[in-house]
């Protein structure tokens, strides 16, 4: 992983205690043991949830734990950092029905959730929608990971919405952000484009606001923090995945670059941040004015007018759009699991 005793160089040693290093991180000109890389990672992460306000006494943060090392290691450094605030923590594992791959995340999200003392819900996207994620790709004849993205959104954002929740938090890292931020320079699509600082604002009623708290943690930093703390992942790739997707291809570039140029992605990351409400202008004019989000006419949830995008991939893919009756499945699922008033088990 890290640079520590390759080319025949000396072993490093770590920058805080001077024990052998494991990892050197070039942009912090710095080099870690396993202890204190863990600390390095846990300060970046607490430094984004303090500026975004996301943990306050008796709040409440759900976690999206899909099983894969990022997700892992955000439940993992969140809950730190979360337990010092008082903020309760919920993961939510969403069953895609993709196969093997879906048990074998499912297995993992739910030994990391355990392990760090989360109470894990998993939602079947089967049982609470009608069909599968695959399944509502081939009737709406539309790509699965397009599907798919709208089917974790909606549910992530009704479960958020029903607990009253503060934030949903994500496992993006900081190279899927890059990677989404040059991906829509290249659309120049500023909607876009402004969703992409750490946290993006809650409407109340509608939708809870998203949280990245890996938004200053690089991928490579993810693996090395998962394997660190022991964290139990799943390895493999989704089988849906294209296979030469876009952001792969700038992720690559960006680490290449960053290579000869430390500290180019960090300081690109900080840059976007600070231009996102620039961004946001930019789209609301392009938007016509004010654009206003209301509540979707089946679910209630947020929409841009008329149905969501899930009511209306629903639609084309069962005949009807689900958005009123997964919701209801959804409570039922919180009540059953004592996270809902009104109802539990009797
Ligand atoms: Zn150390
Ligand atoms: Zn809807």
């Amino acid at each position: 992983m890290g640079e520590a005793g390759s080319r025949g160089s000396p072993a490093r040693r770590c920058s805080v205690c001077g024990a052998p290093a494991v990892v050197y991180v070039p942009y912090a000109r710095a080099a870690f043991c396993p202890r204190h890389f863990v600390e390095f990672v846990d300060r970046k992460v607490g430094r984004v949830l303090r500026r975004m306000g996301a943990l306050r006494p008796s709040g409440l943060v759900v976690a999206a734990v899909s099983g894969g090392k990022d997700s892992v290691a955000m439940l993992a450094s969140l809950v730190k950092h979360a337990r010092e605030a008082g903020t309760r923590v919920i993961g939510v594992f969403i069953e895609l029905g993709l196969g093997g791959y879906s048990s074998g995340s499912r297995r993992a999200a739910e030994e990391a959730c355990g392990r760090l003392g989360v109470p894990c819900v998993v939602v079947s996207v089967e049982e609470v929608v009608g069909a599968s994620v695959p399944e509502l790709a081939r009737r709406a004849r539309r790509p699965v990971c397009s599907v798919c993205g709208v089917v974790k959104r909606w549910i992530l954002n009704a479960i958020a919405v029903e607990l009253g929740a503060d934030y949903v938090a994500l496992g993006h890292n900081g190279d899927d952000v890059l990677a989404y931020a040059v991906k829509g320079f290249l659309n120049q699509d500023h909607a876009s484009l402004s969703k992409l600082g750490p946290a993006t604002p809650s409407i109340p009623g509608l939708a809870v606001g998203r949280l990245r708290p890996l938004y200053e943690v690089f991928e490579r930093e993810t693996l090395v923090y998962s394997l660190v703390e022991g964290l139990p992942f799943l390895h493999e790739e989704c089988p849906y995945r294209p296979r030469q997707p876009l952001e792969h291809g700038i992720k690559d570039a960006l680490n290449r670059l960053e290579e000869s140029h430390p500290g180019l992605k960090i300081s690109a990351l900080r840059r976007l941040e600070k231009a996102v409400p620039l961004y946001e202008r930019l789209a609301r004019e392009e938007a016509g004015g004010e654009w206003e989000a209301k509540p979707c006419r089946v679910c209630g949830l947020i929409s841009a007018g008329g149905e969501c995008s899930f009511c209306r991939l629903t639609r084309r893919a069962l005949g009807e759009p689900a958005g009123a009756r997964a919701r209801e499945a959804i409570r039922g699922l919180l009540r059953s699991k004592g996270l809902l008033e009104g109802g539990g088990e009797a």
